[in-house]
């Protein structure tokens, strides 16, 4: 018997999950493995009651998981917590704290046995895991190239500024716009410097989207869309001039270009008060066609009204 306690003690000991035991009338442990020194730092005669393991807990952590543990004890049930406990040294390691409830013959809870396990490494990869999906989720919903949003997310938000508009029967507007002979530009300065024309445009439109839910998005390839929801014709036009202003500041060279020593635009835009029987798809198409004409007329310039 005394050999067998023996052997249970050096396996105890010589595990990686660190045993403990507390003594449920005195909420005092009974007993922590070794181990925690090589873990935490802390000795394991300086765990003295629950107190000392709650106070070396995470503040964030510690209400739910003391609350938790406690009522989980107090009706006999098995349970498990993650959080992390405090070094001596003032960081935190991530532990899964699984515990036994220990009952008498009478069937009232005794004792809390239980292991404390090291899940830093783990906690590590589902942090990773958690940041590379948020990633993914932004990647998916921004154009790779200038940051700004891309069609899919342009779709949602213009369905959603559709009803919004038609709930609230404000004026909703919208600008499409197009880099006049971009393909010149590329022909002449190389696909890099049109990669970095779209970027600077991009940023200009962004500037030029001023208020909190003015959205801006590549539409694809040159072409460019501004949603300005609440926003009138009045509005909307003066939106389309601070672009072109814009532009014009910026300077940025188009020497392929037959209208214009600089880089240009085409603006299409309009605006709805959207109603029962109108197609969000009829309206971009509407402005498309703006844009369209804006280009017919010559270029760099902007079509405010229907054919
Ligand atoms: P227009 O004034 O009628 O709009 O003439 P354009 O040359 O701008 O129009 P076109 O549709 O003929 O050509 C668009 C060009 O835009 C061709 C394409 O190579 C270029 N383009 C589209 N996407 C990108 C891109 O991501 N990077 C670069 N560098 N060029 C792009
Ligand atoms: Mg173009
Ligand atoms: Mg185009």
């Amino acid at each position: 018997m005394e050999n067998d306690s023996t052997v249970y003690k050096a396996l105890l000991e010589s595990t990686r999950a660190i045993p403990w035991k507390i003594d449920w009338k005195t909420m005092a442990f009974a007993y922590i493995g070794p181990q925690i020194e090589t873990l935490l730092g802390w000795q394991a005669d300086s765990w003295k009651t629950v107190e000392d393991w709650a106070t070396r807990m995470h503040p964030d952590d510690r209400e739910w998981v003391v609350n938790f543990c406690v009522t989980q004890s107090q009706s006999g049930v098995d349970h498990e917590a993650d959080y992390r406990a405090l070094t001596r040294d003032g960081e935190y390691v991530w532990i899964r704290d699984v515990v036994h409830v220990v009952r008498d013959e009478a069937g009232e809870v005794e004792a809390l046995v239980g292991f404390m396990f090291d899940i830093s490494e783990r906690k590590k990869t589902e942090q990773e895991l958690a940041r590379l999906q948020k990633e993914l989720e932004e990647l998916s919903f921004k154009d790779g190239l200038t940051g700004v949003a891309n069609r899919r997310m342009l779709d949602s938000v213009l369905e959603l500024e559709w009803s919004n508009a038609r709930r609230s029967r404000q004026p909703l507007s919208l600008i499409m716009l197009d880099i006049d002979y971009f393909k010149q530009y590329n022909d002449h300065y190389g696909h890099i410097a049109g990669d970095d024309c779209l970027k600077a445009v991009a940023g200009l439109l962004e500037q030029a989207a001023t208020r909190a839910r003015d959205f801006v998005a590549r539409f694809g390839g040159e072409e460019f869309v501004l949603v300005l929801p609440e926003t009138s014709a009045e509005a909307a036009i003066k939106v389309a001039e601070r672009c072109q202003r814009l532009l014009l500041k910026a300077q940025l060279p188009h020497a392929a270009s037959p209208v214009s020593q600089l880089v240009t635009i085409s603006i299409g835009l309009g605006t709805c008060v959207p109603s029962g029987a109108d197609d969000v798809k009829d309206f971009v198409e509407a402005i498309d066609q703006r844009l369209y004409s804006a280009k017919e007329q010559g270029r760099n310039c902007c079509v405010a009204a229907g054919a």
